[in-house]
């Protein structure tokens, strides 16, 4: 098999069938052997029906991996890398805001480029708020200041990658799975494809800005003990101003009897050093919280049953 689809879907029956008639159009006249693996991540509508559909009439190599409930893109991707058997695996959306003859694009430039492992597209153009957009480039930029992955701003999801790559990054067994940092982590050489994301076909984006924050937090601590050494920093930090000024108020008594500041700055410090206290301890809860989850090594996924048309 030289080429292998992975498709994570959670609610997208308006998309699935045209996704599968899309890619059969583009690599029609192409000489490669391919599958898809649709993976449904729990959707709640019909996606689940429809893709049984499309495994009993497509005539190509079609998988569908049923989760038991919604557990998230990224491990969306991981079950279908696991279950992909490809010289190249192509993780993509099912939406079809990216096109799939740029998969043709990408394994052309494999093809071609013996020294590439894998081909990442990155969007040019931004189709997004000026907002969103600089919260993103914020994010990017102390997530590159504070980890030693180093994260491409502009790159997605949307990737194809030679096996050793895909096992590599299968290798990384942990329950956190902020992709876009394990597909750093592992190395290898990236190319960088510019592509054009189109409108979604059906249907609406799962995130809302809260989901992205979430994101963003999670992608930094699995990435970064930085915010960890904050507590460290801040507390030499205090520690020191606060020895100086105690010399200040002593000699202030002794030589000129002047009164110790009173009531305000008592309070004021005490709220600060208190609230510096609890953002500290919620940084190390947010460790604490991770490793808790990841000893208990629960299953990155659970899957309800598989269905394919192989051999046909
Ligand atoms: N997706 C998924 N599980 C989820 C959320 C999304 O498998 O919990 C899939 C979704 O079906 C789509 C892809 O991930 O194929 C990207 O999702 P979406 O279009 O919502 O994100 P965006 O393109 O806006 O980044
Ligand atoms: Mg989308």
């Amino acid at each position: 098999m030289k080429l292998s689809l992975v498709v994570p879907c959670y609610n997208e029956e308006g998309n699935v069938e045209f996704f599968s008639k899309e890619v059969e159009k583009t690599f029609k006249k192409q000489k490669i052997d391919y599958e898809i693996i649709f993976v449904n991540d729990g959707s709640k509508d019909n996606t689940m029906s429809k893709l049984r559909e499309i495994v009993k009439t497509s005539k190509q190599n079609i998988k569908v991996i049923c989760f038991s409930r919604n557990f998230g893109k990224e491990s969306g991707i991981y079950a279908g890398l696991k279950a992909s058997k490809g010289d190249y695996v192509c993780v993509i959306d099912a939406d079809l805001q990216q096109r799939p003859n740029y998969v043709l694009k990408m394994v052309n430039i494999l093809d071609e480029n013996p020294d590439y492992d894998s081909v990442v597209a990155y969007q040019e153009k931004r189709r997004e708020g000026k907002m969103l957009s600089g919260f993103k480039k914020s994010f990017y930029k102390l997530i590159n200041k504070v980890s030693d992955t180093k994260f491409r701003e502009d790159a997605s999801d949307f990737r194809t990658f030679r096996r050793y790559v895909v096992d590599s990054v299968l290798e990384l067994k942990e329950y956190y799975r902020f992709s876009k940092g394990l597909f750093s982590w592992v190395g290898f050489n990236n190319y960088y494809m510019p592509y054009e994301v189109e409108e979604r076909n059906s249907g609406k984006t799962t995130w809302s800005f809260w989901g992205l924050f979430k994101y963003a937090i999670e992608g930094i601590v699995s990435f970064s003990t930085a915010p960890l050494k904050l507590a460290t920093i801040i507390g030499l930090f205090l520690s020191l101003f606060t020895s100086i000024y105690l010399i200040i108020v002593v000699i202030e008594k002794l030589l000129f009897s002047i009164a110790i500041p009173g009531y305000a700055t008592i309070v004021v410090l005490i709220l600060l050093i208190g609230g510096i206290q609890l953002l500290c301890l919620g940084i190390i809860g947010e460790y604490l919280a991770r490793t808790y989850v990841e000893t208990k090594r629960r299953p990155i996924y659970i899957t309800r049953e598989v269905i394919s048309n192989e051999k046909k």
